[in-house]
This record gives structure tokens, sequence and C-alpha cells, in this order.
């Protein structure tokens, strides 16, 4: 199949496949180091790290799901189209410029348990 119309979130996919594979890679690293590194000093930086990269595999598996869904590109709070130099900026981003903001206020629902 030969693709005629350059489609934009093709480059995003792109983009988000490259993102989730070194990700996956950064984790993969971590948890290896981590397994050898148990109980040695070293190991705060490193457990920090993981929960930053399972958290950006989480993100850009989630991105990834809902471009194959056909839902990737709509704010995940208020249903609206996030344009598209956002998503550029931020391939992985489920919210729009104004949900993103609000959502760092009170709207940001906390975790089940969380006093
Ligand atoms: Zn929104």
């Amino acid at each position: 199949m030969i693709r005629t119309r350059h489609d934009p979130i093709e480059s995003l996919r792109d983009a988000l496949e490259a993102q989730f594979q070194q990700n996956t890679d950064r984790l993969t690293e971590l948890t290896v180091r981590l397994r050898h590194t148990d109980g040695a000093r070293d190991g705060e930086g490193d457990r920090a790290a993981l929960v930053a990269a399972r958290r950006a595999v989480a993100e850009t598996a989630h991105a990834l799901r809902r471009m194959a869904e056909g839902s990737y590109g709509i704010c995940d709070r208020c249903r609206t189209r996030i344009p598209l130099n956002r998503l550029r900026a931020l391939p992985h981003t489920r919210f729009c410029r104004t949900c993103h903001r609000t959502g760092n206020g009170g709207a940001h629902t906390p975790p089940a348990g969380f006093p």
C-alpha cells in the first residue's frame, strides 16, 4: 500500500514507538541493575528512575493504544481535539492544555486511600 497523503499522526506514532522502545530498554536496564544492587547504597536513585521509566512506558503504551482505537488526540477529560502542535511537543499527552492546567489543581483525582 502506498501512502499518498502525509498524515501528521503517522509521524507522531513513529515518535511514540521510538519513545516506547527507549523507555522499555531503560526499564529493563534499571530492573536488572536494581536486582544486582539489592541492599546497596546507590539503590535509591535507580529506584526513582525506575518509577519514572515505568510511568513513561505506561504513558506511551496508553497513547499507542488510543491511536489504535482511533481516540488519539482527544482530550480524556473534555473530549475536545488536542491541537497538533501540543501533540507534537507532548506526543503522550492525554489532556488538552486547559484540562492539563486545571488537572494540576484541585480537579486531580488522588489514588484510592490517599489521605
Ligand atoms: Zn480537555
